[in-house]
């Protein structure tokens, strides 16, 4: 957008509410979350906004799989074309926050991913 004003019809933020947090950040150089942006330049048009929502960030536990990322049943034996991976696959970051490992999120979705993608195809 190529103004405030088109900015807040655009994303159905208040004008106002809007420009108080420009001006804020503009004359303190800090804005209401704490971050300092004095060494950052100013704002200038075009504006662009993002939405920013609710996400999952990191799961512990999840289903029983093998090494080719099939999913297990309670006896330990294999469904032969039911594959998990990622957060719904359980990891290695143990039962609570203490195990969590940053990057395994990635890990386990991309990687096991790929093994399971690879399984699924070599069970056809
Ligand atoms: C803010 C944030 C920062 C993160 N930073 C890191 C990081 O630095 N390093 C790291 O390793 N991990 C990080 N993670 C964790 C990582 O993003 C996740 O662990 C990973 O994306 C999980 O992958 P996934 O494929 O299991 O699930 P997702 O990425 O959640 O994918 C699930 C997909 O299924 C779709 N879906 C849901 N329901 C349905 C349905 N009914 N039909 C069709 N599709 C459906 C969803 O739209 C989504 O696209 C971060 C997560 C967040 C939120």
């Amino acid at each position: 957008c190529n103004s405030v004003e088109a900015l807040a019809e655009h994303t159905g933020v208040p004008l106002e509410n809007l420009m108080a947090a420009i001006s804020e950040t503009h004359e303190h150089g800090v804005d209401r979350f704490g971050r300092d942006l004095g060494k950052t330049p100013g704002l200038q048009v075009p504006f662009f906004a993002v939405r920013v929502t609710g996400a999952l960030f990191h799961t512990q536990g999840g289903l029983a799989i093998d090494g080719e990322a099939h999913v297990l049943r309670d006896d330990g034996s294999p469904f032969p074309n039911l594959f998990a991976a990622g957060g719904a696959a359980v990891g290695v970051s143990g039962p609570d926050i203490s195990g969590y490992l940053s990057g395994n999120g990635l890990l386990t979705a991309i990687a096991l991913g790929r093994i399971a993608g690879e399984a699924s195809v070599s069970s056809w």
